[in-house]
């Protein structure tokens, strides 16, 4: 792209290129690379400004951070303000560990140099007091030598995570005695080097100790219109602040989306305006073989549902509806609907009107045709996968942004690129 493959003599050093990435980020300009897409897709090939038809959804994206457990992160994290030192100082790890009292976090790994039997709960409880003992004699020992600079920064931060990982793992039981807890802590770091990845599920199934990345592709052009990334333990409806702000900046309007149901409780959705239509799988609904909730049915401008006995009664939006004990003890279709000697009841979802909308759509063939234009952003993400990989390439979410940007500009020049070939086949 520089066009210096060929030259003798470096234009520049390596260190130009990261400052032009960081201000690139600083600048907000990775963003205006996928605009710069859009706008040639404008330009070349008629599609204007418009009402938009979008799909999103998101894959996992694995950490660039090494994910350790409690004793390892507490021991990075010390080897990591200590090894500032000692690159400061021109000495070697080990020794200033040993000066500062720490000898085995010069180890690679912290684990391995306790040597201890694991299985042992009451080993395990004393090797935790022996590491904050040395958290806390290292504090004291880095307090006394000047730092200065990013070698400071870099020291702070270091004992501010190790300080973090100790107040989210580990609880005092007594006086001198300290154990890890049970359970995983919301929102746990789990890297020393990427504060900012999580540990998370994509499904089930799928976990990810990492980011989650999300694309947003306009289903006409077939071009990414705005990506996202968000700590993989966030829900993905998080994210879609952000890419309504991306939106704003193109001025399009955006009038149908296509989602999965992860981004059903997204903010772009419950404020939706009442010109944007959503398309997304609805939740089964089942009743162990008894009518289900879509056997009633609902009058939105009476606010009244009717059960499939005609029986009627007022509901209210996010409540629970209970028909009358007697009516239903008395009904000869009990049996099919109810289990309850108090009668059938059913809670009605904060936003049960779209769910019913959803229930509705997938009825009809033109909906559950809309439902699958949804697979074109399934490709437009593996095509972004494939650039960006399946691990990330930076650490923190800003920088790992940027390069999920840079991916789907790659893949807004082929959408660009395959369009001129299809001019040119028609042609
Ligand atoms: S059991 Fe109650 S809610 Fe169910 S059909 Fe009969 S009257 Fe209606």
């Amino acid at each position: 792209m520089l066009d210096c493959l060929d030259f003798e003599k470096a234009p520049f050093g390596k260190g130009t290129l990261v400052r032009f990435r960081g201000l690139l980020i600083e600048h907000d300009l990775d963003r205006k690379l996928i605009e710069r897409t859009i706008e040639m897709a404008e330009k070349d090939k008629g599609f204007g400004v418009r009402q938009l038809r979008a799909a999103l959804d998101s894959s996992p994206l694995w950490g660039a951070g090494r994910v350790e457990d409690t004793y390892n992160l507490l021991g990075h994290a010390l080897r990591k303000a200590l090894g500032v030192i000692a690159r400061r100082q021109g000495r070697g790890l080990a020794e200033v560990a040993d000066e500062a009292g720490a000898g085995i976090v010069a180890a690679s790994s912290l684990k391995a140099a306790l040597d201890l039997d694991w299985d042992d709960p009451e080993e395990r409880e004393r090797a935790l007091m022996k590491v904050l003992e040395v958290l806390e004699t290292v504090e004291g020992w880095i307090a006394e030598v000047p730092q200065e600079g990013k070698d400071r920064e870099v020291i702070r931060e270091s004992l501010e995570a190790a300080r973090q990982v100790e107040e989210q793992d580990v609880e005092i039981v007594a006086v001198g005695r300290a154990r890890l807890r049970q359970g995983v802590a919301k929102d746990r770091r789990i890297s020393i080097e990427d504060g900012e990845m999580r540990h998370g599920r994509k499904s089930k199934s799928q976990r990810v100790d990492g980011y989650k990345r999300h694309v947003l592709r306009d289903l006409d052009s077939r071009m990414v219109r705005a990506v996202g990334i968000t700590a993989a333990n966030m829900p993905e409806a998080e994210v879609t602040g952000d890419i309504v702000a991306d939106l704003e900046e193109q001025k399009v309007k955006l009038i149908e989306l296509n989602i999965d149901r992860a981004y059903l409780s997204s903010e772009l959705v419950r404020e939706r305006a009442e010109e944007l239509a959503v398309y997304c799988k609805a939740w089964p609904v089942r009743n162990g073989g008894r009518y289900a909730k879509t056997a009633f049915s609902l009058d939105w401008d009476k606010q009244i549902i009717r059960c499939p006995q005609k029986v009627e009664i007022a509901f209210k939006v996010g409540g629970v509806v209970h028909f009358p004990e007697e009516k239903c003890q008395a009904c000869q279709e009990r049996e099919r609907c109810t289990t309850s000697r108090r009668g059938r009841s059913i809670s009605i979802h904060p936003d049960e009107k779209l769910l019913s909308e959803l229930r509705e759509r997938q009825q009809s063939a033109e909906g559950r045709g809309k439902l699958r234009e949804r697979v074109g952003v399934e490709h437009s993400l593996s095509h972004i996968g494939r650039w960006q990989g399946r691990r990330a390439r930076y650490v923190g979410k800003r920088k790992n942004l940027f390069d999920t940007r840079r991916c789907a500009v790659v893949h807004n020049l082929h959408v660009l690129q395959r369009m001129q070939d299809e001019e040119q086949e028609a042609a």
